[in-house]
């Protein structure tokens, strides 16, 4: 194995809280990252937001053991419910280094018995003895995703020369019998690599998957800022926090370049769904209840998430609040719950455990303004139409919002 440094405490106490945040819950599952910094080099790679773009050698924030017990003890694990990411913030968990680490973690949370969805995203070397040991596992649902965007300018993408990831994914789907494998078809960014070829080869590279996700990127000045110091020409000029990250005009040329492709891998918007697909079972984020998700989804993936439908009634939303220890007011709507000064985390932890869709009703201040209840209330016709804008935003989030 090969050691990975400490992280000393002086260093710990510099970080930004993001990144020393050790496990915390994100759309896509309750996040465990104890391992920090990556050789890799990505231009858009998200830690140039907390400062952390500059440190290429991983190092880990606590021991591997004390991390599973961080993840396992943390108040809103739920054995068998709560979707699980391995190292998805600040690292690659195929980095030689990182990669004896990620299976620990695998192999202690198997041995206990859990079922959970576990999601590991790599761009880097998936050997057949990798998936091998992957096959080896009996209870986890594990899906590795592949970032593998088509980029090929290496100011972007430096791995995108070496064939890697275009390697590991072949290898991967040739093996997978229990693991799910999806490419994880991101960042899409005009110019860069939404060319009619640019698009066919990245499908025909996923010809042999179990699903393809496709994502726009996170356009911030961090990232810009980069990538125009090295003389990138970088879309969406400043518009950093209005922004898409995948307009809809993109969306329609992607799904229309899919469904040109003639390969049979079916193609999702949200991480959850292709996730989900991958292993038989719903969509544990419940975009069912955001249907426009849902026209390219496959019948029988549909028919899935049909069966597993079922809006919270008061009681399963108290049950709720009640085991996870939160306090809130809700209003139950079609294919959404309003919930009200949670924050993100909670959000998530009741969403993945009703697997229906969690809003926030926080964003203009609005019916409970006056610290009424949302509950047997009765708006006038003015929060009316202000509640009718505030439930477009969410769906629109839910459209195209990153996990
Ligand atoms: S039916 Fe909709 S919610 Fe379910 S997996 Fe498909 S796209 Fe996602």
């Amino acid at each position: 194995m090969t050691a990975l440094p400490l992280l000393h405490d002086h260093a710990k106490a510099q970080l930004d809280p993001y990144m020393a945040l050790i496990v915390g819950y994100r759309k896509s599952g309750l996040s465990l990252n104890h391992i920090i910094g990556c050789p890799l080099d990505c231009g858009y790679c998200v830690r140039h937001f907390w400062g952390n773009f500059d440190v290429k050698i991983p190092h880990l924030l606590c021991s591997t053991d004390e991390a599973i017990e961080q993840l396992v003890n943390h108040h809103a694990f739920q054995p068998h419910i709560t979707p699980i990411q391995l190292f998805n913030k600040a690292t690659d968990p195929f980095l030689p280094g990182v990669k004896p680490h990620l299976f620990q973690v695998l192999r202690a949370l198997d041995q206990r018995g859990y079922t959970n969805h576990v999601l590991v995203i790599t761009r880097f070397t998936v050997t057949d003895d990798d998936m091998a040991q992957l096959e080896t596992l009996r209870h986890l649902r594990v899906t590795l995703l592949f970032t593998y965007s088509g980029i090929t300018d290496p100011r972007v993408e430096p791995i995108a020369k070496s064939e890697i990831t275009v390697n590991s994914i072949r290898t991967a789907a040739a093996h997978k019998k229990r693991t799910g494998v999806v490419l994880y078809w991101r960042p899409i960014v005009p110019g860069w690599n939404d060319a009619p070829d640019t698009m066919a080869a990245v499908l025909d590279v996923g010809r042999d998957v179990d699903a393809i996700v496709f994502t726009g990127y996170y356009h911030k000045p961090e990232n810009a800022d980069y990538l125009r110091d090295l003389g990138v020409d970088v879309p969406y000029a400043d518009e950093y926090a209005r922004r898409k990250v995948m307009p809809g005009e993109l969306d329609g040329r992607v799904v229309a370049a899919w469904r040109a492709s003639g390969i049979a891998t079916p193609l999702f918007r949200k991480t959850s769904c292709g996730v989900a697909y991958a292993h038989a079972a719903p969509d544990y984020n419940g975009h069912w209840g955001v249907r426009e998700l849902c026209d390219i989804c496959p019948a029988v993936q549909q028919q899935r998430c049909t069966d597993d439908y079922r809006a919270p009634t008061p009681a399963d939303m108290d049950a709720v609040l009640a085991q996870l220890g939160y306090t809130t007011d809700y209003v139950i709507e079609d294919g959404h719950v309003w919930t009200h000064g949670l924050g993100e985390q909670r959000r998530y932890a009741i969403q993945h455990t009703l697997r229906h869709q969690i809003w926030e009703l926080d964003q203009p201040h609005y019916l409970h303004a006056h610290g009424r209840s949302l509950l047997g209330h009765t708006p006038d016709a003015s929060q009316v139409a202000a509640l009718a804008g505030v439930r477009a935003t969410f769906e629109n989030a839910a459209r195209y919002e990153d996990d």
